[in-house]
C-alpha cells in the first residue's frame, strides 16, 4: 500500500482525542467534567428539530441541489442583510455539512505549493492542518493576551509577500474568545487594497456570540474587499446544531460556482432534513439563541473570576465565543502536561493551548459550555489538585 504523501501532513482536533479520553476514563467509572469540547451544551430548539422531522416525514429524502434547497440560501441572505447590513445573491451562498467544509473548501482551492497562507495562532487547529495538507506554507500570525487576543493589523500586513493567496481572520476567535475591534478591521482592510492577490476567509462562526453593546464587527460589509471575501458561518454554535452538520459560505460569484464543483465531487449535498431545520433556524423565532447567550454570560463571568484566583494562572475576559483561555506559566506546568494530569488526576477535560498552534504554550483552554455548578466544581478541583502537585 502506497499512501500519498501529502496524508502525513494533515493534522487533527485535539478536542476530539480529549473527548475521546474523557469518556474512555468516565467508563471506568471516574468523574470527569469536561470543558474540552467546544459545543454548546443546550439542545437544538424544539421547532428546528420539528422542522427536521417534518421534512423527513414529508418526503424530503432525496439529493437537493449541491449549494442547498433555494429556501435555505434564500433564509442565509435575509439574515446577511438583516445581522450584517449587505445584501447578497443566494446564488453566493454555499450550504455544506459544517463550518469547516467551507475552511477546507477555500484553502483546497487557494492552496498549492508555492502559494502562502495566513492564519491565526493560536487558531483553529484545522486551519494549520489544511494549510499543509494543500501543499501551501502556512504563515502564522501571532495573537497576543495583552490586546485581549486581537491582532495588531499592522502586524499581519507585514507578514504579506507576493505569495499571499488567502488571509484567514477568526473573530469571535477559537480558542481565545478575542474579538477583533472594527477600528482594527477597518486597518486590515485598507491595508489590504495594496495586495489586490490576498483573498480574505473570514470565519464568523461565533458571530452571534459576543458579549456586551457593541455589535459584531463583521468583514462582509467591506465594499473594497467584497469581491474577494469568502465567509464562513453556520448553525452548530448558534442554534446548538453541532451534530445535524451545516453550515455556510457567503463566496464572490465565480468562487461559488467553483465551491458548489468541490461539493458535487466530496458530499452532493447537505442531508435534506438538516437543510429543512436549517431554515425554520433562521427564520424562526430567535428567542432560545438569546436564552442561551444570557447563560453563557454569566457563565463566563463565573469561569473567569474562579480562573483568576487559583495560584499561577491569568485569565483575561473574553469578548465573544464561549471560552477562556488563562495563561498557566505561573503554575510552571507545560500546557501539555497540565492538560493530560488535570484530566487524569483532576477529573476535569481541558484542551493545551499548544493544540492551537505554537503561540498557545503558557495557556489552556476551557470552554464553558457546561453548568455553573460544573464550572464551580472543576475549578475547584483544579485548585485542591494544584496545592498538592508539582511540575
Ligand atoms: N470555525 C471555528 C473557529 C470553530 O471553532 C469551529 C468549530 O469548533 C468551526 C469553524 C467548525 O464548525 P462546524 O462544527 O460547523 O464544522
Amino acid at each position: 500500500m502506497q499512501i500519498a504523501a501529502r496524508m502525513s501532513m494533515l493534522g487533527t482536533e485535539s478536542a476530539f482525542e480529549v473527548l475521546a479520553r474523557a469518556k474512555g476514563l468516565e467508563a471506568k467509572g471516574q468523574s470527569i467534567i469536561n470543558l474540552g469540547i467546544g459545543q454548546p451544551d443546550f439542545a437544538t430548539p424544539p421547532h428546528i428539530v420539528e422542522a427536521g422531522r417534518k421534512a423527513l416525514a414529508d418526503g424530503h429524502h432525496g439529493y437537493t441541489p449541491a449549494n442547498g434547497i433555494p429556501e435555505l440560501r434564500e433564509a442565509v441572505a435575509a439574515d446577511m442583510e438583516l445581522r450584517r447590513g449587505v445584501k447578497i445573491d443566494p446564488a453566493q451562498v454555499v450550504c455544506v455539512p459544517g463550518g469547516k467544509v467551507t475552511m477546507a473548501f477555500a484553502m483546497l482551492m487557494f492552496g498549492e505549493a508555492g502559494a502562502e497562507i495566513m492564519y491565526p495562532d493560536p487558531g483553529f487547529p484545522i486551519y494549520a492542518s489544511v494549510v499543509k495538507f494543500s501543499g501551501a506554507t502556512p504563515v502564522p500570525y501571532p495573537l497576543y493576551e495583552t490586546n485581549g487576543f486581537s491582532f495588531s493589523a499592522e502586524e499581519v500586513l507585514a507578514k504579506i509577500t507576493p505569495r499571499t493567496r488567502l488571509l484567514i481572520v477568526n473573530s469571535p476567535a477559537n480558542p481565545t474568545g478575542g474579538v477583533v475591534p472594527k477600528s482594527e478591521l477597518d486597518k486590515l482592510v485598507a491595508g489590504l487594497e495594496k495586495h489586490p492577490q490576498v483573498v480574505v476567509m473570514s470565519d464568523e462562526i461565533y458571530a452571534r456570540m459576543v458579549y456586551g453593546n457593541a455589535p459584531h464587527a463583521s468583514l462582509l460589509p467591506y465594499e473594497s474587499i467584497r469581491d474577494r471575501l469568502i465567509l464562513l458561518d453556520g448553525w452548530s454554535k448558534t442554534y446548538a446544531m453541532t451534530g445535524w452538520r451545516l453550515g455556510w459560505g457567503v463566496w464572490p460569484g465565480p468562487l461559488a460556482e467553483m465551491a458548489t464543483r468541490l461539493s458535487i465531487n466530496v458530499h452532493s449535498c447537505v442531508n435534506a432534513a438538516t437543510q429543512w431545520a436549517g431554515v425554520a433556524a433562521l427564520n424562526g423565532p430567535q428567542d432560545s439563541v438569546d436564552g442561551m447567550m444570557k447563560a453563557f454570560a454569566e457563565r463566563r463571568t463565573v469561569i473567569v473570576e474562579a480562573l483568576n484566583r487559583l495560584p499561577g494562572f491569568r485569565c483575561v475576559m473574553p469578548g465573544g465565543a464561549f471560552y477562556a483561555f488563562p495563561n498557566i506559566a505561573g503554575t510552571g506546568f507545560t500546557a501539555r502536561a497540565l492538560q493530560d494530569r488535570l484530566l487524569d488526576e483532576a477529573g476535569v477535560a481541558t484542551i493545551a493551548g499548544t493544540s492551537f498552534g505554537e503561540q498557545g504554550e503558557g495557556y489552556i483552554r476551557f470552554s464553558y459550555a457546561n453548568s455553573t455548578d460544573n464550572i464551580r466544581e472543576a475549578v475547584k478541583r483544579i485548585g485542591a489538585w494544584l496545592e498538592k502537585s508539582r511540575p
